[in-house]
């Protein structure tokens, strides 16, 4: 096998040269007004070793990679009892999909689609003012990554904020059913502003480093969570990491991964290395076109996957 240094940089410039980018989202002016040229891969090792690639130091907005972090915090915060409002099911529908909360009581089929993360932000809400709860998030991932340059881009916050009237109604709902337990605007504006979070490549792997770790950071030593809850969140990173697209990228990839609209990924390969990538063209799942491509070359020549020791 070539040295991963080489492997990241054959595969940043197979993605510079890839005809086909996929569509860029467009539902508010910040997303859409990103070049779908953009490509950027940072992946860190588990003795620290960092290979960057492309746009590797760009910020970009992580959107729902975000959903990561806020479950990791909501599960330090209450414990396993967030599953008595969310489920752990793969949802087999769209990010933002309602349909299955009517059967099911307002319960959210698992904590990454949409339905799932606001029932998260609200969560982290309780006990906080929201600009409170929106720093505990923007703190917990600066310590992650070791980086308090990290930032929320409130241009992308105010933006989601006027057009999000699917959250609004998806929370609105989820209210009705008793399962949020603050106003609808003040659980949305936390869930906004983390979907605002504004991260690097190399940032992004950097903060995912506990979960290729036994839940450790491995800068500090520092346990973020044990050993079992960074195994459970990958496991729900791989079923429901990529929404109606998870299959596929278990599929294709093979490791656990959350997509963002903002054509993030941060995928885990336990043991081995922490890994995103950037390219904001999406696929009709809405998960992004080269990032996933990427990726799959990047299992390909390494052998990296949870199916297969190594
Ligand atoms: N802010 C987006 C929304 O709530 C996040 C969606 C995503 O990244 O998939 O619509």
């Amino acid at each position: 096998m070539p040295d991963i240094a080489t492997i990241v940089r054959e595969i940043a410039e197979e993605m510079a040269a890839a005809p086909d980018r996929g569509q860029v989202a467009t539902y508010i002016p910040p997303l859409a007004a990103v070049s779908p040229r953009r490509f950027g891969m940072a992946v860190i090792e588990a003795d620290g070793t960092a290979h960057l690639a492309g746009d590797a130091e760009a910020p970009f907005s992580i959107q729902s990679v975000s959903k990561v972090f806020a479950l990791t915090l909501a599960l330090g915060k209450v414990g396993d009892q967030l599953w008595q409002r969310v489920g752990r099911e793969p949802s087999g529908s769209a990010f933002n999909s309602i349909v299955q909360l009517e059967t099911e009581s307002g319960i959210p089929r698992n904590p990454f689609i949409n339905a799932g993360a606001i029932v998260v932000a609200d969560m982290l809400l309780a006990g906080h003012a929201p600009r409170e709860a929106i720093g505990e998030i923007l703190r917990f991932v600066r310590a992650l990554a070791g980086d308090d340059t990290i930032f929320i881009d409130e241009a992308v916050a105010r933006a989601e904020q006027e057009t999000g009237y699917r959250n609004a109604a998806l929370a609105n709902y989820m209210h009705a059913f008793g399962n949020l337990a603050h106003p609808i605007e003040r659980t949305l504006g936390v869930y906004f502003h983390q979907c605002a979070l504004a991260m690097s490549c190399r940032q992004l792997a950097l903060a995912g480093r506990y979960l290729m770790a036994r839940g450790r950071n491995p800068d500090t030593g520092f346990s973020i969570v044990s050993p079992q809850r960074a195994r459970r969140i990958n496991a729900l990173m791989m079923t429901c990491g990529h929404y109606d697209g998870s299959g596929e990228f278990a599929y294709r990839v093979g490791l656990p991964g959350k997509s963002g609209v903002g054509g993030g990924i941060l995928a885990v390969a336990p043991g081995k290395a922490s890994i995103a990538v950037w390219s904001p063209g999406l696929n009709e799942r809405g998960n992004s076109l080269l990032g996933t491509l990427a990726l799959e070359r990047l299992v390909q020549r390494t052998g990296w996957s949870v199916f297969d020791p190594g």
